[in-house]
């Protein structure tokens, strides 16, 4: 698993990020679904850049809740966390639909990124995580790993029921899955 710095931001100015790449589901009828975002015309140079952009940015300093799945049907999950640049705050899975599906993010944030010549900005920074996976920042409680566990199972089997309840197996994707 990659290694990530977290972004030192305070609970207002992450509630004042931009959301980008928040899919629909059963709890979130009102957002897109990725599979409108499909380009498999965008110039692969940006989509690289971008997909490097999105891979390099940080955590937010608040632990999020709930695991994410793949809309287009992959195994397996796609991310649990929050990633954020400094304007934009976008899911740790976000990164896999640009580079697996051909999801090419809405115009303003590509502008945003190309303003920055796809160079991800330096942030101030939270200290590190230790190895236990434990931020020494007071303003991060995770839960023990045995909550963990057993809150990742049942949100597992949640979202898997809601989501093929309402949305049956996509067709798979061309591309391969990581
Ligand atoms: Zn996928």
């Amino acid at each position: 698993m990659m290694l990530r710095c977290t972004a030192d931001l305070s609970d207002e100015a992450v509630r004042q990020l931009t959301r980008v790449g928040f899919w629909w589901s059963e709890q979130t009828p009102d957002l897109p679904h990725p599979r409108d975002y499909v380009d498999l015309k965008w110039n692969p140079t940006e989509r690289q850049g971008v997909v490097h952009y999105l891979e390099s940015a940080y955590h937010t300093p608040f632990v999020s809740c709930g695991w994410s799945w793949c809309r287009f049907g992959c195994q397996g999950w796609n991310g649990t966390r929050n990633l954020t640049d400094g304007t934009y705050l976008f899911p740790e899975g976000f990164v896999h639909y640009v580079r697996d599906h051909f999801v090419r993010p809405d115009e303003p944030f590509l502008d945003h990124v190309r303003a920055l010549n796809l160079r991800m900005p330096e942030l101030q920074l939270l200290p590190p995580y230790t190895r236990e996976g434990v931020n020494h920042s007071k303003r991060v409680a995770p839960f023990e790993p045995a909550m963990q566990t057993r809150l990742s199972t049942w949100f597992r089997r949640f979202t898997n029921r809601s989501y093929q309840a309402v949305n049956p197996p996509a067709r798979r994707p061309t591309s391969a899955c990581s």
